[in-house]
């Protein structure tokens, strides 16, 4: 049975930079909600078009599509050994969702949900200063965490940006967002057993170690 790790954080905590590491060092497949709507985005499907506007005002997209995508993506053969979530779930509807989906399925079980814990005021220069690649989704920061070419990315050469919504107004949406609609999250996943608080304010490297550890 594969085994899941949830990870759990404000936007800005650090969850994409994380799962690449964790991705690696497990051998799991990284599942990013976010980069899947992107790509979603850039090919202008017809989901695309779909959650542009949500994205673009630091809104939620609806439950049952960002659901039905999520299912899709799980059951590819990259996941059979398991897989990081970062960015899914993200409401109580979509927590009880995967659990059922898992349950149906038989795909797999919610081994850890690690909680990065950031400030929000943090947060607000962490995604300020993000820059994204646009092939492999790596992000980093232009103080914290700068890649050796400005603009370019270290792992796969490709080019750099800013995303539109790491704007100061739609970061402060996003950031009422999840305190309103993914917070309960956190102890949805304590009264099962497999929450994990990590002190995401930390260097990367450190971080990455109580992940490690709280998984392992
Ligand atoms: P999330 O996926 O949770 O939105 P990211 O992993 O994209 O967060 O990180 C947001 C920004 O903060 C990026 O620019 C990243 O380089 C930077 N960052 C991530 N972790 C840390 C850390 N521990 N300390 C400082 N900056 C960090
Ligand atoms: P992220 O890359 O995780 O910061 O996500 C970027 C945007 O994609 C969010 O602000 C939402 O508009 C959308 N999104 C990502 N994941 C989800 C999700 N699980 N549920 C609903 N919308 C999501």
């Amino acid at each position: 049975m594969a085994e899941l790790i949830v990870l759990l954080g404000p936007p800005g905590a650090g969850k994409g930079t994380q799962a690449k590491v964790l991705s690696q060092k497990l051998g799991l497949a990284h599942i990013s909600s976010g980069d899947l709507f992107r790509d979603h985005l850039q090919r202008k499907t017809e989901l695309g078009t779909l959650a542009q506007g949500y994205m673009q005002r630091g809104e939620l997209v609806p439950d049952d599509v960002t659901i039905r995508m999520i299912r899709e993506r799980m059951r590819e053969e990259d996941c059979r050994k398991g897989a990081i979530l970062d960015g899914f779930p993200r409401t109580l509807p979509q927590a009880e969702a995967l659990d059922k989906f898992l349950a149906d399925s038989k795909l797999g079980i919610v081994r850890k949900a690690p909680y990065i814990k950031v400030d929000p005021q943090v947060l607000v220069n962490r995604l300020s200063g993000r820059w994204s690649c646009r092939a492999g989704g790596h992000v980093y920061h232009e103080k914290f965490n700068p890649p050796k070419s400005a603009g370019i990315c270290d792992l796969d050469g490709s080019e750099l940006y800013q995303r539109e919504d790491d704007k100061a107004e739609t970061v402060a949406n996003r950031i009422r967002v999840y305190f309103e609609q993914t917070a309960p999250l956190i102890e949805y996943y304590r009264r099962k057993n497999v929450l994990a608080e990590i002190d995401g304010a930390r260097p990367i490297e450190d971080v990455t170690r109580d992940l490690l550890a709280s998984v392992g």
